[in-house]
Protein backbone atom coordinates (compact mmCIF):
# COMPACT_ATOMS: atom_id res chain seq x y z
CA UNK A 1 0.00 0.00 0.00
CA UNK A 2 0.99 3.42 -0.84
CA UNK A 3 0.49 7.09 0.68
CA UNK A 4 1.58 10.44 -0.04
CA UNK A 5 4.19 11.33 2.15
CA UNK A 6 3.48 13.75 4.29
CA UNK A 7 5.27 16.36 6.81
CA UNK A 8 2.52 15.46 8.91
CA UNK A 9 3.74 11.23 8.17
CA UNK A 10 7.48 11.76 8.69
CA UNK A 11 6.74 13.81 11.91
CA UNK A 12 4.10 11.37 13.22
CA UNK A 13 6.54 8.34 12.59
CA UNK A 14 9.50 10.08 14.64
CA UNK A 15 7.27 11.13 17.49
CA UNK A 16 5.87 6.88 17.99
CA UNK A 17 8.73 5.08 16.87
CA UNK A 18 6.51 4.06 13.46
CA UNK A 19 8.10 0.58 12.42
CA UNK A 20 6.95 -0.51 9.19
CA UNK A 21 9.82 -0.97 7.31
CA UNK A 22 11.39 -4.71 6.21
CA UNK A 23 13.57 -4.43 8.93
CA UNK A 24 11.57 -4.23 11.64
CA UNK A 25 9.47 -7.04 9.78
CA UNK A 26 9.34 -10.79 11.67
CA UNK A 27 9.81 -12.17 8.04
CA UNK A 28 13.14 -10.18 7.22
CA UNK A 29 16.08 -12.49 6.42
CA UNK A 30 18.43 -10.15 7.66
CA UNK A 31 21.86 -11.63 6.51
CA UNK A 32 20.82 -12.31 3.15
CA UNK A 33 19.04 -8.81 2.69
CA UNK A 34 15.46 -10.21 1.59
CA UNK A 35 11.94 -10.75 2.50
CA UNK A 36 11.09 -14.52 3.74
CA UNK A 37 8.33 -14.73 1.33
CA UNK A 38 10.51 -13.12 -1.71
CA UNK A 39 8.61 -10.41 -2.02
CA UNK A 40 10.20 -7.18 -4.20
CA UNK A 41 11.24 -3.93 -2.94
CA UNK A 42 8.59 -2.05 -3.84
CA UNK A 43 9.54 0.66 -1.18
CA UNK A 44 9.02 -1.00 2.07
CA UNK A 45 12.74 -1.49 2.71
CA UNK A 46 13.78 2.01 3.03
CA UNK A 47 14.21 3.55 6.25
CA UNK A 48 13.50 6.19 7.28
CA UNK A 49 10.03 6.79 5.34
CA UNK A 50 11.97 10.37 4.08
CA UNK A 51 15.47 8.52 3.20
CA UNK A 52 16.54 9.51 0.08
CA UNK A 53 15.60 7.52 -2.99
CA UNK A 54 18.58 5.20 -4.75
CA UNK A 55 18.79 7.90 -7.41
CA UNK A 56 19.72 10.53 -4.48
CA UNK A 57 15.90 12.15 -5.04
CA UNK A 58 13.21 12.73 -2.62
CA UNK A 59 10.70 10.44 -2.06
CA UNK A 60 7.05 11.93 -2.22
CA UNK A 61 5.66 8.02 -1.48
CA UNK A 62 5.66 6.05 1.68
CA UNK A 63 5.27 2.39 1.21
CA UNK A 64 3.61 -0.35 3.94
CA UNK A 65 3.44 -3.95 3.29
CA UNK A 66 0.47 -5.81 4.17
CA UNK A 67 2.15 -8.92 5.10
CA UNK A 68 4.03 -6.96 8.18
CA UNK A 69 4.44 -8.35 11.00
CA UNK A 70 6.38 -6.87 14.38
CA UNK A 71 9.40 -8.78 15.43
S1 LIG B 1 6.57 -9.48 4.60
FE1 LIG B 1 6.64 -7.42 3.73
S2 LIG B 1 7.46 -6.10 5.35
FE2 LIG B 1 7.94 -8.22 5.85
S3 LIG B 1 9.98 -8.60 5.03
FE3 LIG B 1 8.50 -9.26 3.50
S4 LIG B 1 8.22 -7.49 2.15
FE4 LIG B 1 9.17 -6.76 4.06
Amino acid sequence: MRFPLTPQLIDEARRFELRSACRDCLFWIARKQECLHGWPDEGQRRWPLDAPMPDGSAPTEAAFCKEFELR
